[in-house]
């Protein structure tokens, strides 16, 4: 194995989803998907290219992204950040964010540069920064002291000082996720501003995993980065259909930012995949210029579906607080963590054998009790994994029966 790869062999994905085969768990909250239908006229979408007269939709398209969907793209988010977006040369469409995310900083790191990661955070970053020959540097959100009652992700906040401490000349990247996986945490303008002008102060590119972008919930606002004074043209903001239309099984991705910039991405692009799948772009800019057309109504997709999550993501709360865990309330996201240490001394995790505790207790979980969840360890470097170990990621944008379902399971346990 090629040394830039050493340390990156274990996935919790590859672990986890295995977990979920082997043993069938009659409630599965662990990878982040939908189990019920996406909008009706996402599907029909695909069904109109499939059975296009244009037999071109079945080849190969234009290798930075399909016409169509780059247009929709530049025009979506020409409307959101209030500034003209050059579909050419200002947008890339992927293979998921995972690629745009693989290109952003395969394109930009070199040896020796580091990049500053936010902990909890999407578990990826990291092999794709060491494959790049770059130094990750991590800051943990911590828990503030004394929070009375049920905490919310809002409680889960940056030190300025330790924040300040990790920049210096080295300092290449900074890697933002907003709304946060797995902690649901939705960054304040406050918390931007002060990000902002770190890299501002130390010429830092910022890239912004922003796939979660329309799942907020109330009274919380997703604020882009790319829209603060001064970072558009040193910002790289990223997306995914998969999150966007509830189809996480299409892996169509894109990044937009300045043209400077995005050249990189490009380049590192079409000198992998070369080009995406056609059909896929087709349907989703389908699905973006129907939404285009109904911006800001009611039934606007992006508007309906954090309602919707809202309840689900109550029930989620009301299910483990009642099964006596302390779940963090996420602003946004459709992931929510909750403290298990309440309820670990009635269990004997003496059969797993794992490093850390809450690996033990989500295998045990799995293996007994049939609900599956992610262990959150998984998304922070050694030095701070015990900050999660007692903590456990569930993922609720699953049918509300199958949400009873997990509540029963708990219910019945206890
Ligand atoms: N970033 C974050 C924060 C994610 O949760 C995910 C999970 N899907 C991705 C990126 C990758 O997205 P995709 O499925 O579009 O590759
Ligand atoms: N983003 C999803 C999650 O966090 C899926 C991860 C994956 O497929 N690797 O669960």
């Amino acid at each position: 194995l090629p040394k830039r790869y050493q340390g990156s062999e274990k996935s919790v994905w590859v672990e986890y989803i295995q977990l979920a085969l082997d043993y069938k768990p009659a409630c599965n909250l662990g990878q982040g998907f939908p189990d019920y239908p996406p909008p009706k006229y996402v599907t029909d979408a695909l069904a109109q290219v499939a059975n296009s007269k244009n037999c071109l939709l079945h080849q190969y398209t234009r290798g930075f992204g399909h016409p169509r969907l780059v247009n929709a793209i530049a025009k979506l988010y020409s409307k959101l950040l209030n500034r003209e977006i050059n579909p050419n040369t200002e947008v890339l469409t992927t293979a998921g964010a995972y690629e745009a995310l693989y290109s952003t900083i395969v394109g930009h790191v070199d040896e020796g540069d580091e990049v500053i990661i936010i902990e909890p955070f999407f578990d990826c970053y990291e092999p794709m920064v060491k494959t790049s020959g770059g130094v990750c540097r991590f800051v943990p959100l911590r828990l503030k002291k004394n929070v009375e009652g049920i905490p919310s992700s809002a409680d889960w906040v940056l030190d300025p000082k330790e924040l300040e401490s990790v920049f210096n000349e080295k300092t290449k990247m900074f890697i933002l996720n907003t709304p946060n996986n797995p902690l649901g945490k939705v960054f304040t303008l406050a918390e931007l501003v002060i990000i902002a002008d770190l890299c501002k102060k130390w010429n830092v590119l910022c890239v912004c995993d922003e796939v979660y972008e329309w799942i907020v919930y109330r009274p919380n606002k997703h604020i882009r980065m790319a829209t603060l004074p001064g970072m558009w043209e040193r910002t790289i903001t990223i997306g995914s259909a998969g999150k966007t239309f509830s189809v996480t099984g299409w892996k169509l991705g894109w990044a937009y930012g300045p043209a400077d910039l995005m050249v990189n991405l490009q380049m590192i692009h079409q000198n992998c995949v070369y080009t995406g799948t056609t059909p896929i772009q087709e349907a989703v800019a389908i699905s973006f210029e129907k939404e285009l057309a109904r911006f800001g109504e009611e039934d606007c997709f992006f508007f309906s579906l954090p309602k919707e999550l809202e309840a689900k993501r109550d029930k989620m709360a009301k299910a483990l607080i009642d099964a006596g865990m302390k779940p963090v309330i996420p602003e946004g996201g459709y992931f929510m963590l909750t403290d298990w240490s309440p309820i670990a001394s009635t269990i004997d995790l003496s059969s797993e054998n794992d490093q850390y505790k809450d690996y033990k207790f989500t295998k045990w979980m799995t293996k007994n009790i049939g609900l599956q969840g992610i262990p959150p360890t998984a998304f922070y470097s050694a030095p701070h994994k015990n900050l999660a170990e007692n903590y456990v990621r569930y993922c609720f944008i699953k049918k509300d029966e199958n949400i009873q379902k997990a509540a029963d399971i708990l219910q019945k346990w206890r």
